[in-house]
């Protein structure tokens, strides 16, 4: 990219897909798991690429298929594929590493959420621009959540109507998501990083189809919904 493409403001989106996939029982990383006939990463990365103001996509690949996912978009200039890490949050600092600095915000997006429709990196980016630091797409909880000890004693029961089920993806200044992800810190979301670091997060509305493929049953629900249409 030159200095004349990167618009102020502009929009980098990491793509977490470094993960094994070990739940999903399949002979090859979740990422280059069939759905619908293509690998569930192309379907992540479509999705993306058709959010307007994305200037660059990072894509976190298992190690052992950088090459072969680098040559998948070898044709699309705005993809950069490296490799991941051990835990999540070290995939999230390898991307954060690659990604074009003049980028004002970040998102980071898990590929297991392919089916995540482009209106809701919309809705996330538009929170940024309106001037939160930290924001997340998220749904109501529609379960009543029982905080359970070892013992599997109930200990507690949230007021159901502060819960939100949180996905990806979620967005930051790109000063905020660097501090957040100093050496060493590490949780299962990006939010909370941020969030650690005192800084204020916003839930903005998220979507059914971004829920993350985890299960072979997600797998066959991912499958179900895309029937029909046009892969990915
Ligand atoms: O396993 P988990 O639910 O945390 O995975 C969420 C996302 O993070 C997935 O898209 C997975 O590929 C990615 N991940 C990663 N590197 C890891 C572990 C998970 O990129 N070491």
């Amino acid at each position: 990219m030159t200095d004349a493409d990167i618009p102020s403001g502009g929009v980098g989106v990491v793509v977490v897909a470094a993960g094994s996939g070990s739940r999903l029982g399949a002979a090859v990383p979740k990422a280059l798991v069939d759905l619908a006939g293509a690998p569930l990463l192309d379907h992540a990365v479509a999705r993306v690429l058709a959010v307007t103001d994305v200037e660059q996509v990072v894509v976190v690949a298992p190690p052992g298929l950088v090459p072969e996912i680098a040559g998948r978009y070898a044709a699309e200039p705005r993809v950069a594929v490296v490799a991941g890490g051990a835990e999540r949050s070290d995939s999230v600092a390898a991307g954060l590493a690659v990604l074009d600095e003049r980028l004002a915000l970040v998102l980071v997006h898990d590929a297991a959420r392919c089916l995540t429709p482009p209106e809701v990196f919309d809705r996330v980016i538009a929170a940024l621009r309106s001037g939160d630091v930290g924001v997340v797409p998220g749904l109501p909880v529609v379960d009543t959540i029982k905080r359970v000890d070892e013992d599997h004693l109930v200990t507690a029961t949230p007021d159901r109507s502060a819960l939100w089920a949180v996905q990806t993806p979620q967005g930051f200044t790109r000063e905020v998501l660097l501090e957040a992800h100093a050496p060493g810190r590490r949780g299962t979301d990006d939010a909370v990083l941020v969030e650690e670091a005192g800084h204020r997060v916003r839930v903005v509305p998220g979507d059914h189809l971004a829920f993350k493929i985890t299960s072979r049953a997600d797998l066959e629900q991912a499958a179900r919904l895309l029937a029909g249409a046009t892969a990915p």
